[in-house]
C-alpha cells in the first residue's frame, strides 16, 4: 500500500498536479507574511488622471519623452518603459528618439512575444529601431498558469537567437538563463510599492522627493489600456506592479526553489513509522505531525527565499492515513460479533476464524453448573463470573487468549507440552475451581471439567468440538479431564451424519433388538434374556451399539432409543410369557434417563401397554459411582424399584462400585463383568473376584448373573461357586425375536437335552 501511494506521490510530483493546492498554499502563507517592498522601485503610473489630463491614450511620444526629460531632471536612476513603442506614430517619433538619446542607455524598453501557447516560437515584438538605438530592451512577457493566475516569473525569454532578460532580472541585475524561473515574493504588498501618477510628474508635482536615485517602472495602471493580470490574492493588477513586486524580490536575493522530493522523503520515512505502529492512535498523531510540519515547512523557507512543493507529500500521508483508518474500521467491524456481549471475552466465532493453533493443544472446559449460576445472577455479575472463572483458567497463561462460548464453555490454545505436565496443569486447574468464586459478595461454586484436543491440523471449529465431548464424558466419567479420542476421530464425517440417520434407522426398522438368552443356573432352563440394540445400516452394515448409543446420549436421542427397544423387549416379553412360559427381560438403560422424572411414568405406561407384569422387567444399569452420588437418579431408581421392576448393576467390577454405592442403589441384582467372567477357569484373582462378589450380593439379598460365559468349563465353574444366572454366546449369541423365539421352542421339546448333556459333562 505504501508502495503504490508513493508512487502516485512521485507521478503527481512530477507532473505537477498539486500545483492549484501548491499555489493556495503559498497564497495562503503570504497572506500570513505581508510586508512592505524596500522602496527602491517607483512606479510612474499612466493612470485615469494622467489621460484625463494629457489625452487619450495612446499618448503622442512627445508626452513620453516629456516624461523621461522629467524623471531625468528629477534625478531617476534608470527608466523601464513598459509601454508598446513597436509601430510608427509619425514625427513624435524623433521627439522621443531624442529624449532618449540624451539619456543616454538609462532607459530600458520593452520587448515581448505575441500571447499564446506558442509564444517563444513566435516573432519577437520590439521598439523601433530609431528608439533602440540609444536604450536597453528588456522583455516584459508574463507566463500563465493554467488558472490564469501568474505565479513564476521568468529571469529572461529567448527568441531571434538572443536570450533578452525580464524586466525584474534587469532592474536587480540578475543574469539567469532563459529555461529558469523564479517564484516572486507575494507577500510583498503591492499597496505599498510607491506610486507617482505620470500626470503628476509631468506637471513636475512631486519633484524629485520620490524618484531621486530610485529604479522608475513606467506602465499603464488604467483599465483603459487592459494591461491587467491576475496574481495570488489579487482579483487584477497591472503588469507594472508584478514588474515592481518581481524586481523587488529579487532585490531582496535569488529565491531557491527546493521542489517536492524532499517533503516527499520525509512523509516517506514517517509513513513507514505510521504503518508500523500497531495503535491507529500512534499513527494518526504521526500522519497529523507530518502533515503540520510539511504544510509549515514553506513558511519557514519563504523566510530564506526558497520556496518547496509539499503536495505530494501530504497527498501521500493522506492517502496512507485514509487506508489505516479504513483498515482499522475493518478490524473493528470483523471484531464485532467475535467477541462477548456480556464479558467483553473473545467468542468461539472469534476462535474458529483465528486458523492456525496447529502446533499447540486445544483445551475446552466446561462448567457444568452454569446454567444454574448464571440463572441466579443479573446479567453484570453474569459478566464478572465470566471473567472471573477466565481469570482461574488462565492461570500461567494470558487472559485475552481464553474464548468463551455459551453455557459455561471456554476454550483456549495450550503450548505443546508432555501428556503429564498438562495433566498436572489441568489438575491444578481443576483444583483451583475447587475455591468458590465471589460474585456479588455472594460465594458460588463452579464446577468444571476439561477436553484435550491434541496438537493436530484439523479446523478449529472440529477440534473444539472434540475436546468439548472429551470435557463432557471426562465429567460422567467422574473424572477432571480427558484426551479426545483419537480413533473415533477417524470416522468424524460419518460421525456427523450418524445422529440424523439414527432417527431415520428407528423410523425405517433398520433399527431392531436382538434378544440373548439367560440361563438359570439352578433349573438350567432359560429363564429370560437381555435385550440388546442393533443396527443394521444400509451401506455400512451392522453398526456395534456402543458407536451410536455414546452419540444418541450425547445429543439426546438415547430417550427416543430406549423407549423403542423398551417397547420391543416388553412386547416380546409379554408375548412369550402369554404362552406360559414364565420369561424374564433386561434392559439397558443408560444413566442419562435418571435424570428424567417422567421416565418411571413411561416405563409403567410400555408395561401397561403390553402387560406384562412388572417383575418380568430388568433394567441394567452402569456408572453406579454416577448413580449413586446424584439425588435424582437416585430417586428414579427408586420409583422404578417401587414399580416392581428390577434393577441390575450392568458391568460390575469395572468402574467405582464401593459397598456404599451398593448399599444405596436399590438394585436386586449384580451382573459381574465378562472381563472376570472370562479369567475364572484360568485366573485365581478372578475366580476370587467373582467368588466374593457372589457372597457379597447374596448377603445382600441379591441374585447374580455371569455375562460373557464363552465354554462349557466356565459356565460349570460358576454353578459350582453359587452364581444364579448366566449369560454369554456358549448358551445363545443375541438373535433376531423369530430366531430367538425358536431356540425357545426347542427348549421346550426337550431338545435341548444335548445341551444338558453338555453342561454336566
Ligand atoms: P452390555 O450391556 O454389557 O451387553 C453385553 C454385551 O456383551 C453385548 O454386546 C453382547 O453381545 C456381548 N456378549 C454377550 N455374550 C458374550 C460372550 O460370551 N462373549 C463376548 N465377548 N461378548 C458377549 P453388544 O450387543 O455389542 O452391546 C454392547 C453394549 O451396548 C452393551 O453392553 C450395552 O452397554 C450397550 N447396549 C446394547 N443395547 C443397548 C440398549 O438398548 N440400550 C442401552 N442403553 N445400551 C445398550
Ligand atoms: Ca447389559
Ligand atoms: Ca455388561
Amino acid at each position: 500500500m505504501l508502495f503504490w501511494a508513493t508512487l502516485a506521490a512521485l507521478i503527481f510530483g512530477a507532473i505537477e498536479f498539486g500545483m492549484p493546492l501548491e499555489n493556495a498554499l503559498r497564497s495562503g502563507h503570504d497572506a500570513m507574511q505581508r510586508h512592505a517592498p524596500s522602496g527602491d522601485v517607483v512606479i510612474v503610473a499612466i493612470d485615469d488622471r494622467s489621460l484625463a489630463e494629457v489625452g487619450a491614450w495612446p499618448w503622442k511620444r512627445r508626452h513620453h519623452a516629456a516624461l523621461l526629460d522629467r524623471l531625468r531632471e528629477q534625478g531617476a536612476k534608470r527608466v523601464f518603459y513598459d509601454v508598446n513603442f513597436s509601430t510608427r506614430s509619425g514625427p513624435d517619433d524623433a521627439i522621443l528618439a531624442a529624449a532618449l538619446a540624451r539619456w543616454g542607455d538609462h532607459v530600458t524598453l520593452p520587448s515581448f512575444f505575441m500571447e499564446g501557447t506558442a509564444m517563444r516560437a513566435s516573432q519577437e515584438v520590439l521598439p523601433l529601431p530609431e528608439l533602440r538605438r540609444h536604450a536597453r530592451i528588456a522583455n516584459i512577457n508574463f507566463r500563465r498558469e493554467f488558472d490564469g493566475g501568474v505565479w513564476q516569473l521568468p529571469y529572461a525569454w529567448k527568441g531571434g537567437g538572443k536570450t533578452t532578460p525580464s524586466f525584474a532580472a534587469s532592474i536587480a541585475g540578475v543574469r539567469r538563463g532563459a529555461d529558469e524561473e523564479f517564484a516572486p515574493d507575494y507577500a510583498i504588498d503591492p499597496l505599498k510599492l510607491p506610486v507617482v501618477s505620470a500626470a503628476v510628474t509631468l506637471a513636475g508635482g512631486l519633484g524629485g522627493t520620490l524618484v531621486a536615485d530610485k529604479d522608475v517602472i513606467i506602465g499603464a495602471t488604467t483599465s483603459w489600456v487592459g494591461d491587467v493580470h491576475q496574481i495570488p490574492g489579487y482579483e487584477e493588477i497591472s503588469g507594472v506592479y508584478i514588474h515592481a513586486i518581481g524586481a523587488e524580490t529579487l532585490l531582496a536575493g535569488t529565491p531557491l526553489d527546493l521542489s517536492w522530493p524532499l517533503p516527499l522523503l520525509l512523509a516517506f520515512a514517517a509513513m513507514i513509522l505510521a504503518c508500523r505502529v500497531s495503535r491507529l492512535r500512534m499513527s494518526l498523531a504521526i500522519a497529523g505531525g507530518v502533515i503540520a510540519l510539511v504544510a509549515g515547512l514553506p513558511l519557514l523557507l519563504e523566510e530564506m527565499q526558497m520556496t518547496i512543493q509539499v503536495m505530494p507529500a501530504i497527498f501521500l500521508v493522506l492517502v496512507v492515513t485514509i487506508r489505516l483508518v479504513i483498515r482499522r474500521i475493518r478490524q473493528i467491524f470483523a471484531s464485532r460479533g467475535k467477541t462477548d456481549a456480556v464479558s467483553g471475552l473473545p467468542n468461539l466465532v472469534a476462535l474458529r476464524a483465528r486458523g492456525g493453533g496447529g502446533g499447540c493443544a486445544l483445551i475446552a472446559a466446561r462448567i457444568h453448573n452454569y446454567a444454574e449460576l448464571a440463572a441466579a445472577l443479573s446479567e453484570a455479575e453474569e459478566g464478572v463470573l465470566v471473567r472471573q472463572i477466565a481469570h482461574r483458567l488462565s492461570l500461567g497463561a494470558d487472559a485475552q487468549n481464553i474464548y468463551q462460548g455459551d453455557e459455561g464453555i471456554f476454550a483456549w490454545l495450550a503450548p505443546p507440552a508432555t501428556a503429564a505436565d498438562l495433566g498436572e496443569h489441568l489438575d491444578a486447574l481443576h483444583r483451583l475451581f475447587r475455591m468458590p468464586i465471589v460474585v456479588a459478595d455472594l460465594p458460588v461454586d463452579a464446577s468444571v471439567s476439561f477436553g484435550v484436543d491434541e496438537p493436530g491440523d484439523r479446523p478449529l471449529a472440529n477440534r473444539l468440538a472434540s475436546a468439548l465431548v472429551a470435557a463432557d464424558e471426562a465429567a460422567e466419567e467422574g473424572c477432571r479431564w480427558k484426551a479426545a479420542d483419537k480413533a473415533r476421530l477417524a470416522d468424524a464425517p460419518w460421525r456427523l451424519s450418524l445422529l440424523g440417520q439414527l432417527d431415520q434407522a428407528i423410523d425405517n426398522g433398520d433399527l431392531w433388538v436382538a434378544y440373548q438368552a439367560k440361563l438359570d443356573l439352578e433349573t438350567n432352563q432359560v429363564c429370560g434374556a437381555e435385550a440388546l440394540v442393533r443396527w443394521t445400516h444400509p451401506t455400512k452394515g451392522l453398526i456395534p451399539p456402543l458407536d451410536f448409543i455414546l452419540v444418541a446420549e450425547q445429543h439426546d436421542r438415547i430417550e427416543r432409543l430406549t423407549r423403542f427397544v423398551l417397547d420391543n423387549a416388553i412386547k416380546a416379553a409379554a408375548e412369550i410369557n402369554a404362552l406360559g412360559m414364565p420369561f424374564n427381560i433386561a434392559v439397558n438403560l443408560s444413566t442419562r434417563l435418571l435424570g428424567d422424572p417422567a421416565f418411571p411414568d413411561a416405563v409403567a405406561g410400555l408395561l401397561a401397554r403390553h402387560q406384562l407384569a412388572p417383575y418380568h422387567l430388568t433394567l441394567e444399569v452402569t456408572e453406579t459411582a454416577a448413580i449413586g452420588s446424584n439425588e435424582d437418579n437416585l430417586k428414579t431408581l427408586v420409583r422404578l424399584r417401587d414399580l416392581g421392576v428390577a434393577i441390575s448393576i450392568d458391568d460390575y467390577g469395572t468402574g467405582l462400585s464401593t459397598l456404599e454405592y451398593l448399599r444405596k442403589i436399590p438394585s436386586t441384582e449384580i451382573k459381574i463383568d465378562q472381563s472376570f467372567v472370562a479369567g475364572v477357569t484360568r485366573s485365581r484373582s478372578d475366580r476370587l473376584m467373582v467368588h466374593s462378589t457372589i457372597e457379597l450380593a447374596h448377603s445382600l439379598g441379591q441374585k447374580v448373573v455371569a455375562e460373557g460365559v464363552e465354554d462349557a468349563a466356565t459356565l460349570q465353574s460358576l454353578a459350582m461357586i453359587g452364581c444364579d444366572f448366566a449369560q454369554g454366546f456358549w448358551i445363545g449369541r443375541p438373535l433376531p425375536l423369530h430366531d430367538f423365539t425358536r431356540t425357545l421352542v426347542k427348549q421346550e421339546n426337550g431338545l435341548s437335552q444335548n445341551a444338558r448333556k453338555r453342561l454336566h459333562g
